[in-house]
């Protein structure tokens, strides 16, 4: 198992920089390329949060640009975001990142881009830099220090928690043998376009591995904008039109990697795109979080009754306890906040709705 192991790891040191092979990625005849763009935190994380700029929000804005602009770019491409507003797919951040990786793979991206803003202790630090991952042991291991440093965050796995003869890392390192490569070729294209507008290039960076690339299947990238604790990269972030700067060096890059990729995109035609269609959380998915109670009833009731009003067919039943103990309830979220978002509108329908916690199709108290 070791040697195997040993012969995946080198072998990853042959093709890195061989941009030739991105060609041999080719989308099969008749189908759309497909980008899940995924801005960075959310919800209960704003991340850095610098004067009057916030992470979260900064990153959502400039997301949802690159969408606009891709479909006045590119017509054979679905563009996807994993969030659309503030919110996030867990309280975890662990699992929060994972499940946005998660989303990607469900809707079959063939490239993953996350988008941050970046922050250092060090004032003096800035530029704009792109992560892709490696599994490298010799990397890994270098970088152990800082994993451990951020471990609490979940935004890194501490590579001393990877069983390195499972066989879920052997299958990761597998993928990542094949996708590096992508990636790079990627990340060194975004950077380019990136620092054409000034910030400086860091370049292309590899160490730690990030929980939000280390469960996506295929090529994937943490782009970082530039440091909100610098003062330069502050100024350039905080300017009139640098999120659209941003959005087009991101775009450039993603339109380039498919012409690489296919030989040529399909142009958009020259009309405005469609409606901005928002792409939900999926909440269902969730097994615990938050939801909106409509009604609760001592027997069972069918889901399509026409007490449900408008949610008929769109409740979930969840147990609880007393003799009330069948609760009907709407949506799921991952925050009080989103849940407490939708309640204004629930309670147009039913007025007494409120927001209770869920688990595992149980209503808890705590
Ligand atoms: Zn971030």
């Amino acid at each position: 198992m070791r040697n195997l192991i040993i012969a995946l790891v080198l072998l990853v040191l042959l093709p890195v920089g061989a941009n030739a092979s991105v060609s041999e990625n080719v989308a099969p005849e008749g189908r759309k390329r497909v980008v899940v763009i995924d801005p960075g935190h959310g919800g209960p994380r704003p991340g850095k949060v610098m004067k009057d700029i916030a992470e979260e929000d900064y990153v959502l804005d400039v997301s949802k640009e690159v969408r606009r602009q891709l479909r006045t770019k590119m017509s054979n491409l679905d563009v996807y975001l994993t969030r659309s507003s503030d919110s996030a797919y867990h309280e975890k951040q662990a699992e929060d990142n994972k499940r946005r990786a998660e989303f990607a793979n469900r809707k079959g991206a063939d490239l993953y881009v996350s988008i941050h803003a970046n922050a250092h202790e060090k004032t003096t630090v800035n530029g704009c830099e792109v992560w892709v991952l490696t599994l490298n042991e010799r990397l890994m291991n270098q970088n152990q220090g800082q994993a451990a440093r951020y471990a609490d965050d979940g935004d890194f796995i501490d590579p001393k928690d990877i069983d390195r003869t499972s066989q879920g890392f052997m299958m990761a390192v597998a993928r990542q043998l094949e996708n590096e490569p992508f990636s790079r070729f990627f990340a060194q294209e975004c950077c380019r376009n990136m620092s054409s507008y000034g910030l400086k290039n860091l370049g292309v960076k590899a160490g730690p591995v990030f929980t939000v690339l280390y469960y996506f299947e295929g090529p994937g990238v943490i782009v970082e904008l530039g440091y909100l604790t610098n003062s330069d990269d502050y100024a350039y972030l905080s300017k009139k039109g640098s999120k659209t700067e941003m959005a087009t060096a991101i775009s450039d890059a993603i339109v380039s990697y498919f012409k690489a990729l296919d030989g040529n995109v399909e142009e958009a035609p020259n009309e405005e795109p469609a409606a901005e269609e928002e792409e939900t959380m999926e909440p269902e998915s969730l097994t615990e979080g938050y939801t909106i109670q409509l009604l609760s009833s001592t027997v069972e009731v069918d889901k399509n009754d026409y007490q449900f009003k408008s949610y008929k067919g769109r409740v979930a039943l969840y147990m609880g306890t007393g003799r009330y103990k069948y609760k009907y309830c709407y949506g799921s979220y991952a925050t009080r906040e989103a849940a407490a978002e939708e309640l204004a509108r629930v309670r147009e329908t039913f007025k007494d709705a409120y927001v209770v916690r869920f688990k595992d199709g149980n209503i808890v108290t705590k």
